[in-house]
């Protein structure tokens, strides 16, 4: 049992949620979970947690969030996938205030670790033009040419947790994170990313038996996908490292293009759609992948969770949602 009160900001998230879910089951019994949304959205709820509904960018609320806390992890953000950053750059950059106020609130309260949950869309644009991508190395952040709007509040307050480490004492870690997928997540609504939409478009065609499926660029892009319980590892590992004091990558490494997610996800439905190409969506890098050289030598681990084996298990925890949603629609 660990009774150090343990802060997660965001924990009505995705991440956050199976964070606070992990936690418990790792015998904390002192978890605080604050995100700004109604308690009713929040992904998971757990009744034996402190939950907190409260607007983090505010400095006064960061105080209460991290009064008498050991341990804050921020992974409180406006953020979803390329449609949503690509079209809310300024609610992304805003998210600055919910770092730059907890950081120093939990220098002010003398947290033991700080936690950040950073991007790949920090790095360099230029390294990403190609779809034959070079995995990023952390050292390609720079020359800085982040993603626009929230890749840039991403370095940015990296940066702030580098001198508030610097300058205050405050023991802060920073991995970023490659693309997360898997379930208690967004499948709908417009902040979904690519795996769970997939996902949900495939359903769609399914049940309604038109055999189509609508794909951003030209499928060709390639990306790496990193299954929940990879990312909750990876945060645990860093979190609690002695010496990993500059960012990271925690991100898989099994590359793979669009194209070839819709193929997993298509044999995982047992279905073939027509796929109808939007061109002019937004789509993001061309290719992005994770060099994990240096996780290695620091932990001597990776994320190494299939694709195949977590798409399993986040399109079965989605047609469930989806089902669950048309039966409630259809008793309205
Ligand atoms: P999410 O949107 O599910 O969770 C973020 C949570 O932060 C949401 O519940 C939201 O309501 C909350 N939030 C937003 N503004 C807030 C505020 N002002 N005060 C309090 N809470 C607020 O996203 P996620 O996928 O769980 O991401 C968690 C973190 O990881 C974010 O910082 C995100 O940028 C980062 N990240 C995620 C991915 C990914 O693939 N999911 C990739 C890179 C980085």
């Amino acid at each position: 049992m660990n009774q150090e009160l343990i802060l997660v900001a965001g924990g009505g998230g995705f991440i956050g949620g199976h964070l606070v879910s992990k936690l418990r089951q790792e015998g904390h019994t002192k978890i605080r979970s604050v995100d700004i949304k109604p308690m009713d959205e929040w992904y998971q709820v757990f009744d034996d947690v402190e939950n907190v509904v409260a607007d983090l960018r505010d400095a006064h609320a960061c105080r209460a969030a991290c009064e008498d806390a050991a341990v804050v992890y921020n992974l409180a953000a406006d953020m979803g996938g390329m449609g949503f950053i690509e079209n809310n750059k300024a609610a992304c950059m805003i998210s600055v205030l919910i770092n730059t106020h907890l950081l120093q609130a939990a220098a002010d309260a003398d947290v033991a670790r700080f936690f950040y949950a950073s991007s790949a869309c920090v790095y360099n644009a230029d390294k990403q033009r190609d779809a034959q991508v070079i995995p990023l190395k952390e050292e390609d952040a720079y020359p800085a040419m982040p993603e626009d709007g929230y890749g840039w509040e991403k370095l940015f307050s990296e940066r702030m947790c580098r001198h508030f480490r610097e300058d205050f004492g405050l023991a802060t870690r920073v991995a970023r994170f490659h693309n997360v997928y898997g379930p208690f997540g967004t499948w709908d609504g417009g902040r979904e990313k690519a795996p769970a939409a997939i996902c949900r478009k495939v359903i769609e065609a399914k049940t309604s038996g038109n055999l189509e499926i609508e794909i951003w660029g030209d499928g060709k892009q390639t990306r790496s996908f990193m299954y929940i319980d990879d990312c909750l590892e990876g945060i645990d590992k860093i979190t609690h490292s002695e010496d990993l004091l500059e960012p990271i990558n925690l991100g898989s490494s099994e590359l793979v293009t669009i194209n070839g997610l819709v193929d997993i996800v298509e044999d995982i439905a047992g279905v073939q759609l027509k796929r109808n190409y939007k061109l002019d969506a937004p789509k993001g890098v061309n290719g992005r992948n994770s060099d994990n050289t240096k996780i290695q030598s620091y932990l001597g681990w990776e994320p190494s969770i299939r694709l195949r084996d977590g798409m399993e298990r986040t399109y079965r925890w989605i047609y469930d949602e989806f089902l669950a949603r048309e039966r409630a629609g259809a008793a309205v």
